[in-house]
């Protein structure tokens, strides 16, 4: 008889809540991509801003720091605007996009959401998480896909002109050492005037490790946030709508423990650090 010896890692706080807006609507392909999507780009599958509020009201109680929007791209959600005002009225928020929507127009924009809402009561603040694979062009877009690199580029340098703070999270694929990777997107940055930027390097998935072989993390996603998709709640991003992650159909009544048994909580143990929450 084998006995599972995967560690469970336990929900101290709700503080960060993911929601998927799309599970498998993208306007790209990044070869890397961890979601398996359809073949065609049509799919439909939007979560109902309805469905948000009710988790909204259900966790009003928990101390959010902050919202974060996953997907799929989470900006081709047709009601994105709506869905950001409401989320930006209880905590900050973070967009994790591709950036190919972060244009000069659409970056004024979200600045003026961010403003407006400053001037009610709250001064929750808007923040974006970009990445690469890679500071060399080439080799990062063989991670993710054509241009990427250059948009990626140009969203970091207007958001900064527009005093908006990003996070890049570098998909470690290259198994560079860390000094490296830091030295060269610090050069880049500086090329680029790029600022108000945060570098976080994680390790690429999934990792040639036994789940048996590593230790427990001190810090996963999982510890202080849950994810909300169409079919309910599940552990992280990683995980969602994934049997092994579900933790309820409603924040009403949710799993606070995970069994951290996957390749993706491998990779979590060997990382040790966020994957997906900043800061
Ligand atoms: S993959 Fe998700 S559930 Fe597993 S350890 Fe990482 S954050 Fe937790």
């Amino acid at each position: 008889m084998s006995i599972c010896t995967a560690p469970v890692y336990k929900l101290d706080k709700l503080n960060n809540l993911f929601i998927e807006l799309t599970a498998k609507n993208c306007n790209q392909r990044c070869s890397s991509c961890y979601i398996d999507f359809p073949i065609s780009k049509k799919t439909k599958d939007f979560l109902a801003i309805d469905k948000i509020k009710k988790a909204l009201e259900d966790i009003q109680e928990s101390d959010l720091h902050c919202i974060y929007f996953t997907g799929g791209e989470p900006m081709t959600h047709p009601d994105f605007n709506a869905i950001l005002r409401l989320c930006l009225k209880r905590c900050n928020v973070c967009i994790c996009t591709n950036s190919s929507f972060l244009n000069e127009k659409k970056i004024r924009f979200l600045k003026k959401v961010e403003d407006e809402n400053g001037e009610n009561t709250t001064h929750n603040q808007i923040f974006f998480r970009l990445s690469l694979a890679h500071f060399d062009e080439q080799e990062s877009d063989k991670v993710k896909y054509r241009g990427h690199f250059r948009q990626t580029i140009s969203a970091l340098k207007i958001l900064s002109r527009y005093n908006f703070t990003s996070v890049l999270s570098i998909q470690n694929f290259y198994q560079l050492s860390y000094m490296v990777l830091q030295e060269n997107f610090a050069k880049l940055f500086l090329q680029n005037e790029i600022t108000n930027t945060d570098l976080q390097i994680n390790v690429s998935y999934p990792v040639n490790e036994k789940n048996d072989s590593v230790y427990p993390a001190q810090k996963t996603d999982c510890m202080y946030g849950r994810i909300l998709t169409q079919n309910g709640v599940y552990s992280c991003p990683f995980l969602s709508n994934d049997y092994r992650g579900r933790m309820g159909a409603t924040f009403k009544d949710y799993s606070k423990s995970v069994t951290a048994e996957t390749d993706f909580c491998t990779a979590c143990s060997v990382n040790n650090n966020w994957m997906f929450t900043i800061g």
